[in-house]
């Protein structure tokens, strides 16, 4: 997708602060992070939202949650507690069109989702 921010992210065009990268995922610190740990990993295929996977992209969903325990326990606080987010589409608070899972955590969070 040319004209998508987190394809040319995750193909290097546009740097970022990367902390993984594999064959299928990219992941970076969230630019205006809001919490101390604000990690959005994404799959290097483009897909413009979670509701454009279907039943053959389970295993790339399991494997974005997989990659972000990792991670957590990477930046210690695994124990602590974080929060996955996924925002889908307008209603949903999603402003970049290249699905991505946020990984928060660093401090209390909030306990309303919205
Ligand atoms: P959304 O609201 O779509 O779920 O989240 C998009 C996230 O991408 C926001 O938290 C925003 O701060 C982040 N973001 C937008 N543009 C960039 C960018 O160019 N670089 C990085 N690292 N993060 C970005
Ligand atoms: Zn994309």
């Amino acid at each position: 997708m040319e004209d998508c921010i987190f394809c040319k992210i995750a193909a290097g065009v546009i740097p970022s602060t990367k902390v993984f990268e594999d064959e299928r995922v990219f992941a970076f610190r969230d630019i205006y992070p809001q919490a101390p740990t604000h990690i959005l990993i994404v799959p290097k295929k483009h897909y413009a939202d979670l509701a454009a996977l279907d039943e053959k992209d389970q295993p790339l969903m399991g494997y974005l949650l997989h990659v972000a325990n990792r991670l957590a326990e990477g930046e210690g606080i695994a124990r602590k507690g974080y929060r996955i987010a996924i925002n889908c589409g307008p209603q949903g608070g999603q402003v970049v069109q290249h699905l991505h899972v946020h990984l928060l955590g660093g401090r209390q969070l909030a306990g309303e989702l919205g």
